[in-house]
């Protein structure tokens, strides 16, 4: 198996063909954005902690029984995965109000939700991943009511897995972005899991360890990355 052309280039991540038409290779930069790309900057060793910080995590989940498209890792910063077809939705779950649910509704962040909500976002991001909902999702076919159903159920079993390990860690697992896509016919956890898309705070003091510490200038981004990599046992280079 070998690496092949470069088939898309997100915004920290690039995917690259492979010479095995079912696999790709997905390279992880050190490029960080916010605001729809508005807010750019190179992160010093981003790409190698949230690949591995990934492989972790997908290892944990496929343990547990969540299929996944993780393979295996190649090297600090390029892991091997499956070729899915993507589905073009965010599933976001929140156990505690932050981000764009405070702006949105006037809650409190820091807020407790109980039982964790669930939404999902069109991936567009010249229409800033809009908020939809499943009437959406099948009325324009991005997925079918079956697929609905198991991006639900798997986003809220990853939950509970995710707020036990983090909770066992000291930290609080507030909320995160899961994308799926398919893969001869079953839906499988696609894209990544690391502190560029979930917010982690510290269980005691309620200091910030995620991707908010770039998004509200608060400093030593990639050290707090790797205190969240640290406690959770994740191995780093
Ligand atoms: N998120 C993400 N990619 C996106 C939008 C959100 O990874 O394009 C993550 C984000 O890091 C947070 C969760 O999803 O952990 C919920 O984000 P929110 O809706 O609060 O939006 P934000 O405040 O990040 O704009």
């Amino acid at each position: 198996m070998q690496k092949g052309e470069l088939l898309y280039k997100g915004k920290a991540k690039s995917v690259y063909k492979t010479t095995d038409a079912d696999r790709y290779i997905m390279l992880y930069r050190n490029d960080t954005s916010a605001f729809d790309g508005q807010k750019l900057a190179q992160l010093d060793r981003k790409g190698k902690v949230n690949n591995h910080f990934n492989a972790f995590i997908m290892q944990q989940l496929a343990t547990a029984g969540i299929a996944t498209h993780f393979e295996k890792l190649l090297n600090d910063t390029e892991s091997l995965v499956k070729r899915l077809e993507m589905i073009p939705v965010e599933c976001v779950v929140r156990n505690v109000a932050a981000g764009s649910l405070v702006r949105r509704l006037g809650v409190s962040e820091g807020m407790e939700l109980n039982p964790p909500t669930f939404e999902f976002f069109l991936k567009n991001d010249a229409l800033h991943d809009p908020m939809i909902n499943d009437y959406h999702i099948l009325a324009f076919k991005w997925a079918s009511a079956d697929e609905i159903q198991q991006m639900k159920t798997l986003t809220f079993k990853v939950n509970t897995l995710l707020k036990a390990m983090f909770a066992k860690a000291g930290m609080v697992l507030v909320d995160y972005k899961l994308e799926f896509g398919r893969y001869r016919g079953q839906v499988l956890l696609g894209d990544e899991f690391s502190p560029d898309g979930c917010r982690v705070w510290d269980a005691q003091s309620g200091e910030k360890l995620d991707k908010d510490r770039f998004r509200q200038d608060l400093g030593n981004v990639i050290e707090a990355y790797e205190e969240v990599a640290r406690r959770l046992g994740v191995p780093l280079p």
